[in-house]
């Protein structure tokens, strides 16, 4: 294929460009660095101002301090102070180890010293007495000896202009002092090859004064407008040579917006394509079967849930496929909503499939599904890997078939050999491990499903912009109503004893419990050890009356399954578990969850878990435990801040106990858990489909992201085709992007 835009000077390889040679072109492109446009994108971490040029006479008078930085929004930039002048002399003081080397630099107004303890070998050759310098850095009194310790230097060739003053030099050539200085992030590689945060300063510098353009503008001219946007090559100019902080700000704007703007476009895209299709199924909506389970269950649904019902079926009425995201607070009830759904597909005549992203879900799953079926005629099975030959192909038959009306399984084994007859709802169940691509291609299964995806934790609204940018989406906002808000408490270790007794009064009292042991050696060995002491501990010391049962993930399938079927039918009280009941579990007379060294979980997960109990009409609690300082500590701070700056690990621990005792909001908490661990983190996972941006951030550039987004879908919708004559270099360049994301294309 053509590529409209391989003239592009961002394109130019890397060892083409002033002052790399071979070997540092080899080591930047083992650091993925192999095109000018690699390097560019290398932004700062940060800058240091050394615009301040200052006497030092005026230094002397107490402008020691240059003006604070640290309120300036924008970049991250470092206060110094820069003096110009000529060298008067230089020399050793000391020996050995103490020795230091001392310059003495003057203008017209005094003079000072510049100091350097270490490297003195090397700045002995490095100045010719009467050059003229520029030096930046922190001054400082050593004395009333007016000095900078380790000053950053460039050497400034006097200009020969008449009536020149001493300070009037020529400043082209500066790039360590004068000026907003970058540093760049370097590694031990690079910084072998002499390329350090200044070498780095020295290469882009004069690659971008070698090649000032830089490629064609991709974006249309009526946001570039809107925005007041600069063009590319400006923003590389501004951010790796600013002359002022608001230039680095608006460098930096562009670059985000712009890659904000093309994720945007091509999710809207992608929306706008599935919603034109009318290749889509167009169901009967009136269900005998949905209406058969709504009146066998035990109670009314929400008027959230009945909403989102509605949501759904309108869209499975239309000829366009169902391209819908249901997301809701955990135990707000989507199984239900989705069981409809599929319900209304069956009846039409189609089959449904269920895709949870492990075993062990797919296993609760399919209980769960059969339980709320028992009084309504539907086949249901269950595939994952591991069944016996027969059994898998007694399976496989069935769906082929068509006699498999739902089919509930993991991801892996949807996209291994399984030929449905006629599959027209799809419903993923994903917890955040399917990315945009991989739904993508699922569609191309059967004729063209609709498809229903599920969020079992809530995802902050940023995030979910761009994981699921291209669904619509429905959210259950409201538990059902007999729920009362689950009672959460921080307890310290040395407490348990009431823990316990208050343990044994709620399960006097009828209720059942659940004790959470974390995994916390890494060999599972050793952990399973330590879990099973516990166990033996409060089955035989602590609570020698009542009847309790270890899970954990060593026993088999069955193993479990009757453990878990004994809990749910009342003959165990107490269910000591690893974490593996943090998925799925729905035992509505459990109303208390003990979590033992509860600083060990995230935030997220410790949702999760709270989330097993509160899932029927009695009062809830869940009781966090862990050390005293950790307890004491997590007292004292706010549990709903979103600022972390400067916490210690074990802060952060504490932290995530406050913030769990201050709100039972699964959304609030998604969003703090965001703050705390970034949205690389955030799902534990790198394979989670969340796209990485290079210089935008999804967390703190919120705002650019809500702009850009709004600009995609609305030049989307004005022309999906991109035929304007404003939008052919975006419609270009997304036809030049890589591969995978042209899978979400469908234009031209
Ligand atoms: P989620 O998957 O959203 O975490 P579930 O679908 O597992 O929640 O539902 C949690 C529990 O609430 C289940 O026991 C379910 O049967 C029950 N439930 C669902 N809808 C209602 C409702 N409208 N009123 C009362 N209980 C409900
Ligand atoms: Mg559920």
């Amino acid at each position: 294929m053509a590529q409209p835009h391989s003239k592009n000077t961002l394109d130019i390889p890397i060892r083409f460009l002033p002052g790399i040679g071979p070997r540092r072109a080899s080591v930047l492109s083992g650091q993925g660095i192999t095109t000018l446009g690699d390097l560019l994108f290398l932004i700062p971490r940060r800058y240091i101002d050394r615009s301040t040029i200052v006497t030092i006479e005026a230094l002397r008078n107490g402008k020691l301090q240059p003006a604070d930085s640290g309120s300036m929004e924008g970049p991250d930039v470092r206060n110094d102070v820069t003096v110009v002048g000529e060298v008067r002399s230089f020399r050793l003081v000391g020996y050995g180890r103490k020795a230091r080397f001392v310059l003495i630099l003057g203008d017209n107004t005094g003079s000072m010293q510049c100091v350097w303890f270490g490297g003195v070998q090397y700045w002995k050759k490095a100045f010719e007495v009467g050059e003229t310098l520029a030096v930046s850095g922190q001054p400082s009194f050593f004395g009333n000896v007016l000095q900078i310790v380790h000053p950053s230097v460039d050497h400034l060739a006097p200009r020969n202009v008449e009536g020149d003053d001493e300070t009037a030099v020529e400043w082209r050539n500066a790039l360590n002092t004068g000026r907003l200085i970058p540093l760049y992030p370097s590694t031990q590689e690079l910084e072998k090859v002499g390329l350090d945060s200044g070498g780095l300063r020295r290469i882009i510098a004069s690659a971008l004064r070698s090649s000032p353009s830089s490629g064609p503008e991709t974006l249309p001219q009526s946001v570039v407008r809107a925005h007041s946007l600069r063009s590319l090559g400006d923003a590389f100019h501004v951010i790796h040579l600013p002359q002022s902080r608001r230039e680095i700000a608006e460098g930096l704007y562009r670059l985000k917006y712009e890659e904000f703007f093309h994720f945007q476009v091509k999710l809207a895209l992608k929306r706008h394509f599935s919603k034109a299709e009318t290749g889509g199924i167009r169901f009967e909506v009136e269900s005998k079967l949905a209406r058969q389970l709504v009146d066998s269950l035990p109670f009314k649904l929400t008027k959230a849930q009945i909403r989102v019902i509605n949501e759904i079926t309108a869209d499975m009425k239309e000829t366009r496929s169902l391209n819908r995201l249901l997301q809701g607070d955990v135990g707000s009830g989507k199984t239900i909503v989705a069981l409809i759904c599929m319900l209304i597909a069956i009846d039409n005549g189609y089959q449904a499939a269920f895709m949870s992203p492990t075993e062990i879900l797919a296993e609760q799953h399919f209980r769960t599904l059969s339980n709320l079926l028992r009084t309504v005629p539907v086949n249901v099975r269950l595939l994952i890997g591991g069944q016996k030959a027969r059994l898998r192909r007694d399976i496989l038959d069935d769906i082929q078939r068509g006699t498999a009306q739902i089919v509930v399984g993991t991801h892996a084994v949807f996209e291994s050999a399984v030929d449905f007859a006629r599959l027209g709802f799809i419903v993923i169940d994903e917890q955040h491990r399917f990315g945009v691509l991989q739904r993508a291609s699922l569609r191309k299964k059967g004729g063209n499903p609709d498809v229903l995806v599920m969020t079992a934790t809530p995802i902050p609204r940023t995030l979910s912009l761009t994981l699921y940018g291209d669904l619509d989406v429905s959210t259950i906002d409201e538990l059902p109503r007999d729920r009362k808000p689950i009672k959460t408490v921080l307890r310290s270790d040395q407490m348990a004893k009431e823990v316990y007794s208050f343990v044994s009064d709620q399960v006097r009292s009828g209720r059942q419990v659940y004790f959470v042991y974390p995994l916390i050696d890494d060999s599972e060995k050793v952990d399973l050890k330590a879990a099973t002491t516990h166990f033996e501990r409060l089955r035989d010391d602590v609570f020698p009356d009542l009847r309790l049962g270890l899970l954990h993930g060593r026993l088999d399938g069955s193993e479990k399954e009757t453990l878990m079927d004994a809990f749910k039918a009342g003959e165990l009280d107490i269910l000591v578990a690893t974490t593996i009941i943090e998925v799925g579990i729905d035992i509505p007379n459990a109303t208390v969850m003990v979590i033992e060294n509860a600083e060990r979980f995230g935030l997220a997960q410790l949702h999760q878990l709270r989330g097993r109990v509160g899932r029927g009409s009695d009062q809830s609690y869940c009781v966090l435990m862990a050390g005293d300082w950790t307890v004491a500590k997590a007292k004292r701070l706010d549990g709903l801040t979103t600022e972390f700056s400067g916490m210690t690990p074990e802060e952060l621990a504490a932290q995530r106990l406050a913030t769990m005792a201050a709100t039972t909001d699964g959304f609030r908490i998604a969003e703090i858990d965001l703050a705390l661990r970034g949205p690389g983190d955030f799902f534990g996972t790198r394979q989670s489909g969340i796209p990485e941006f290079k210089v935008a951030d999804i967390l703190t550039d919120s705002r650019i992201l809500d702009a850009a987004r709004t600009d995609a879908f609305n030049i989307v919708e004005r022309d999906p085709a991109l035929v304007h004559p404003d939008h052919h270099a975006l419609r270009e360049h997304l036809r030049g992007s890589p591969p995978d994301s042209m899978t979400l294309l469908h234009v031209g």
